[in-house]
């Protein structure tokens, strides 16, 4: 009884195979072609007309595909060693009595120059490199192209802006703008991934680049060492589709709300402090905006500063992430983004709260009377001095 820990020379003994010519020619004349690899490989390229049915799955599926156990069946891997097992599990277990395996697999077959089918519009490292994202139906290969081809601006390479750049970048996202004036401390290193302890002392856009450009070579990384300020944030968020609001302060998070209401694009806020983290998705005149939510900044008491106010390291992480699962699904236009909910995260008790967020119908960015503001009072608010007399942030990310 044929065993499928026999070696591989054995098996090949007592099964046929046959070349890739021949079975390019017997597959013309009508024999059934089974490609016994993963999904994943398939994915990559295939021959045209193979059936695909994964090893572990090959007894129990192939009489949906050839019910006649007369019936020709040629069986393929990758370099003909599962199609060999494969071939000999179908005849002795199930009594196939016309199986053969393809010698050498799809790699003879592709070196002999025969045709077979690859996805178009993605490379053959694209195709390996992604072939996880684009498995999932929900995404396939039409979404891969669109995360390559959008552009995403972070506010931050920090606790935020760290762990969601890093997976950004992994994603494929084809173009990711950091804005950072900071360089990278020690005590950063708690929860900013993205950098390392050689690069204490270093910029963080240009550190966050540096980690980019190893993981991904289809990213481009373009660096702003600036502070975003009514002056230039027009002009730097004109170019991306979605912005990573990651600020570590009050100021910043409402010059980027007013500028991106203005310019009709989508920001994917999320803040931390201690062990709670908040999130929701601003898509202008979809859903409320951030000042919908908070029309006035907490009192300073409330917005400890980062240096006074200790984070979970893991916070960054949880919330970083959430905020990249947000990106990726704007930009492949799937799921349900948190556009009017918020949702807050404890992380001591592991519990999620969503709140919903109704648009404010008398907010003075995105209301129905809101006037347009000159644009160098973008980003205002009440007690603009009072406020930075006693810098605060929400989220020292
Ligand atoms: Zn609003």
């Amino acid at each position: 009884m044929a065993t499928t820990t026999d070696p591989i020379e054995e098996i090949k003994a007592r099964i046929e195979e046959i070349d890739p010519a021949e079975a390019q020619r017997e597959v013309a004349d009508g024999a059934i072609l089974i490609d016994t690899r993963e999904p994943h490989e398939a994915q990559i390229s295939r021959i045209d007309g193979a059936e695909l049915i994964p090893p572990a799955d090959v007894v129990g599926k192939v009489e949906g595909v050839a019910p006649d156990r007369g019936q020709r069946i040629i069986l393929q891997c990758a370099t003909g060693n599962r199609s060999a097992r494969a071939a000999d599990e179908l005849a002795s277990e199930l009594g196939y009595e016309n199986v053969a395996s393809l010698a050498g697999g799809i790699a003879a077959w592709t070196e002999q120059g025969l045709p077979i089918v690859e996805p178009q519009g993605l490379t053959k490292d694209q195709r390996m490199r992604y072939s996880r994202h684009t498995l999932l139906p929900e995404v396939g290969v039409e979404g891969q192209l669109k995360l390559l081809d959008a552009k995403v601006l972070l506010l931050g390479a920090g606790g935020l802006g760290a762990p969601s750049a890093l997976y950004l970048a992994a994603a494929g996202i084809g173009t990711l703008g950091i804005v950072d004036d900071d360089v990278v401390d020690e005590s950063n290193l708690q929860r900013q991934v993205i950098h390392n302890t050689e690069r204490v002392g270093r910029p963080k856009s240009e550190s966050a680049k540096t980690t980019i450009n190893a993981l991904n070579p289809d990213v481009e990384v373009i660096e702003y060492q600036t502070r975003l300020d009514s002056s230039n944030i027009l002009e730097i968020i004109s170019d991306y589709d979605v912005l990573v609001d990651g600020a570590d302060n009050f100021p910043t998070r409402y010059l980027l709300n007013d500028a991106s209401v203005r310019l009709r694009k989508p920001v994917v806020s999320a803040s931390i402090l201690g062990f709670e983290g908040q999130i929701s998705t601003f898509v202008p005149y979809e859903g409320p905006c951030y000042r919908c939510l908070y029309p006035t900044p907490p009192p300073p008491e409330l917005a400890p500063s980062c240096g006074a106010a200790g984070v979970l390291g893991v916070m960054a992480g949880v919330m970083g992430l959430l905020q990249a699962n947000e990106v990726i699904k704007l930009v492949a236009g799937i799921g349900e983004p948190l556009v009017g909910r918020l949702l807050i995260y404890d992380s001591l008790g592991t519990h999620f709260t969503e709140l919903k967020v109704r648009r404010d119908p008398d907010c003075p960015i995105c209301g129905e009377h809101a006037e347009e503001i000159p644009a160098d009072e973008l980003g205002k608010f009440p007690d603009y001095d009072a406020f930075c007399a006693a810098p605060g942030a929400l989220s020292r990310a």
